[in-house]
């Protein structure tokens, strides 16, 4: 049976109609499923955390690769369906609850003391409708986390892999880029997925760092600076900081900018996210 033909009986044998409120666009394509696999790189003692599995195609082959999955689900109708398919499996693991809500430090720190595990892996096709306070989450919670590899909308993922100074780069750019080394894989057409979503999709893989590389002691104050700089993204870097008050005058900017040697009409967009630590070092002091 194909893929498809396997989505399509399941649908049937469950009268399953996608939820679109809960972001269900189930994968159909073969090679996309191998794709996300092969570039998550399971070994047998990984964990790995899939969020929203569905009807569970990724899972199926999850399970034939990882040394356990814990999926998370929130549709009870796909906890049944992924109970009957895969309570067989003894590395298998499902709990029925929002993803945004799980305690993931918790639930990380209770498998490790009960297995041997190596790395800890997050693989998903996202539900859009979250994609960024999921992946925020995943960074942002400092998780003993090696990768996160996940499907979801081109254009957000463009805007998180984006290197600073290129078109798509926002404030998200520079937190992705924070915590992690951030990779396209594959660009996704709508025809992989039934129902087809609105938009192109594309899987991308963040491998998290080991050390930030940049060196701040309060990271927050850098990120709050850069969230500033991009909330009014046709100004300057300068005219943004003292509209939103991060400068306390334009005097006051002009000289940390002049300071830093960054031209004083540069663009959000244009500095590093080290050109940002060091604008918040010299706020603090
Ligand atoms: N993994 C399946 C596949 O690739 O065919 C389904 C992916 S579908 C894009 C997203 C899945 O996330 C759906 O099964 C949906 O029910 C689930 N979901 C939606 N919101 C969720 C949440 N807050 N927590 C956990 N799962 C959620």
């Amino acid at each position: 049976m194909t893929i498809l033909e396997e989505t399509k009986f399941i649908m049937n044998k469950y009268h399953i109609k996608a939820n679109k409120s809960l972001g269900q666009n189930f994968l159909i394509s073969e090679e996309v499923v191998q794709e996300i696999v092969n570039s998550s790189q399971i070994e047998k003692e990984d964990l790995v955390i899939e969020i929203g599995p569905g009807l569970g195609t990724l899972t199926k082959c999850l399970l034939e690769k990882a040394g356990k999955v814990i999926c998370i689900e929130l549709d009870k109708k796909m906890i049944h369906i992924l109970q009957d398919r895969f309570s067989l499996y003894d590395n298998f693991a499902l709990l029925n609850q929002d993803v945004l809500k799980v305690d993931l430090r918790q639930l990380i720190k209770k498998e490790k003391e009960k297995e041997n595990i190596k790395n800890i892996k997050i693989v998903a096709n996202l539900p859009y409708y979250i994609t960024t306070p999921i992946i925020m989450k995943l960074l942002e919670e400092e998780l003993p986390l090696e990768s996160i590899t996940v499907m979801i909308q081109k254009e957000v993922a463009d805007r998180l892999i984006a290197v600073p100074g290129e078109k798509e780069t926002g404030a998200i750019t520079y937190s992705v880029y924070y915590y992690a080394q951030a990779e396209g894989i594959l660009e996704v057409p709508n025809h992989s997925f039934i129902p087809e979503p609105q938009v192109t999709s594309k899987v991308i893989k963040l491998v998290i760092r080991k050390q930030p590389p940049v060196k701040i002691a309060k990271k927050e104050r850098m990120f709050q600076v850069i969230k500033n700089a991009f909330m009014q993204r046709r100004k300057t870097l300068l005219n943004a900081l003292v509209n939103t008050k991060i400068f306390e005058s334009k005097e006051k900017g002009m000289q940390i900018l002049q300071d830093l040697d960054i031209a004083v009409n540069i663009r959000p967009e244009k500095l590093t996210l080290e050109d940002y630590a060091n604008i918040a070092k010299l706020l603090e002091n």
